[in-house]
């Protein structure tokens, strides 16, 4: 007996706030995020990610680390500290300029950022409470200060890193001494961030605590442009290779009086949010700021020297620099889709499914015994899931009806599942034995696969 199969409807249209509270709502249900300290009433702009959070967000770091580092000659990684010394953060211009204006609504108190007030017939409005009694905008730094050792004063103040970037500028000369490498080449790094901001919203989209993806990409100073242009279109691949569709990502130039003054370029990559279009990454030419910035500071040299012209320069750099957070939220609101599947008597409902690319699922496959007190069946089902396990995540399901097994899976995102049954014990054709029914979870397709063919066919689909 095969698994009873579905058919495929199109999606049915939601709203983006429909959309939005459903994904929320998914979210907290399966085990993807959840609200930090939940059981004390949570703490605003601060999340966890659960079990099958973790997974995607670790696929997608790694694949990030493998694509920027592993599969290129010319970048190296590093995992650098959070706390820093205090005269990285004066010499990079944070603690002077890392600021958002901010103002103070008087009726209902609500704090907000100077941009995100709302203008009615001319006059700036609180968006929380309409009030319109506001306070003069006030510049707030972003950055979470702490003190080192045991005395609080002055002298022992730093701060959590606001972005991952600095740490890979400090240790330029140290990195480029022990690589060898020569121009252009770049230093990678994933890593936490840290930014008090004014108002944490859209779920995880502007949190106080996230992860950056970000490379430092070094050239000389005439291949600046060029290198903009060129990691902005390796960037939209990244994307569509985790199987965000280019329509819904948007390259925004960022004109010259919002770009930072060291900036000769910067894109924004943007992304179709069911909340509106947003940043997802930006893309930016630093030119030789940050390096010159710290070399003064700190007395230290951090030029590079040319052996071929026997010249000594600060390399410029391009930055390509992608939230982890951000990127999650979109792979989940991309996925996120319904459509019409048949139940276990054939009636047509609703199926939620995350739509996943393979090598980005946090389960890559469902393994099912047909019925759970068959001892042969499940003893079967387990011999898959020690193939398989080496090679890929797997959840093991033997509770309930089938359809509701797949289901359940098609709503965390699994691309595929596997179900043992009487054929593959050989009871109905001696052909069949030792072959199972591989489901995939968009198409909701069946075909019957040899045991054997399993690990190899798989893991090409998921890598
Ligand atoms: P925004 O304008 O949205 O505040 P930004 O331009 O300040 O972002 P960058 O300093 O360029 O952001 O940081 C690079 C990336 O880090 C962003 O594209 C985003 O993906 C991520 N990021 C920045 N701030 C946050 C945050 N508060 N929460 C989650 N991710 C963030």
């Amino acid at each position: 007996m095969s698994a009873p199969s579905d058919s495929q409807r199109p999606p049915s249209p939601t709203s983006g706030s429909a959309r939005m509270e459903k994904i929320v709502s998914l979210c907290k249900r399966r085990g993807f995020i959840f609200q930090s300290s939940e059981i004390y009433g949570g703490l605003n702009g601060l999340w966890d990610y659960g079990p099958l959070g973790a997974e995607l967000k670790r696929n997608l770091k790694n694949y990030w680390w493998r694509v920027m580092v592993h599969e290129r000659d010319d970048v190296v990684g590093m995992d650098g500290s959070i706390l820093m010394n205090r005269a990285v953060w004066k010499a990079s211009g944070h603690e002077d300029t890392f600021t958002d204006p901010m103002v103070d609504c008087r009726s209902c108190k609500a704090r907000l950022r100077a941009d995100q007030l709302v203008e009615k017939k001319g006059a700036k409005q609180c968006p929380v409470c309409g009030g319109k009694d506001l306070t003069e905008p006030r510049s707030f730094n972003l950055m979470f200060k702490t003190y080192v050792g045991a005395t609080e004063d002055e002298s022992s103040v730093t701060y959590l890193r606001p972005e991952t970037a600095q740490a890979i500028f400090v240790q330029f000369k140290s990195i480029l001494d022990v690589s060898r490498k020569k121009l252009p080449f770049g230093i990678a790094q994933i890593g936490k961030a840290f930014r008090n901001e004014i108002n944490p919203r859209n779920f995880t989209f502007r949190s106080r605590e996230f992860e950056q993806m970000e490379l430092e990409y070094f050239c000389r100073v005439e291949e600046g442009m060029k290198l903009l242009e060129y990691w902005k279109e390796e960037r939209l691949k990244f994307y569509k290779n985790i199987g965000i569709a280019r329509d819904k990502l948007h390259v925004l130039t960022v004109p010259d009086e919002e770009r930072a003054f060291y900036s000769k370029g910067t894109y924004d990559i943007e992304y179709d949010f069911p909340f509106g279009r947003q940043e997802l990454e930006g893309v930016a030419y630093r030119t030789d700021y940050d390096l010159s910035q710290h070399q003064k500071a700190s007395g230290k040299s951090l030029e590079y020297f040319d052996e071929e012209t026997k010249q000594k320069f600060i390399p410029h750099v391009v930055e390509p620099s992608a939230g982890v957070d951000r990127t999650v939220l979109a792979l989940i609101c991309e996925a996120y889709s319904e459509d019409q599947a048949p139940d276990e008597k054939g009636k047509m409902e609703t199926r939620m499914v995350l739509r996943f690319r393979p090598r980005i699922a946090p389960i890559k496959c469902g393994v099912f015994p047909l019925l759970k007190n068959n001892e042969q069946l499940v003893a079967k089902a387990k011999e898959i899931v020690d193939l398989l396990r080496p090679h890929m995540s797997i959840f093991y399901d033997e509770s309930g009806a089938i359809g509701r097994r797949y289901r359940r899976q098609d709503e965390i995102g699994t691309p595929f599942g596997i179900t043992v049954d009487f054929e593959t014990l050989g009871e109905k054709d001696s052909a069949l034995c030792d072959t199972v029914t591989l489901r995939e979870r968009d198409s909701m397709k069946q075909e019957r696969v040899a045991i054997k063919d399993l690990a190899n066919l798989l893991v090409a689909q998921i890598s």
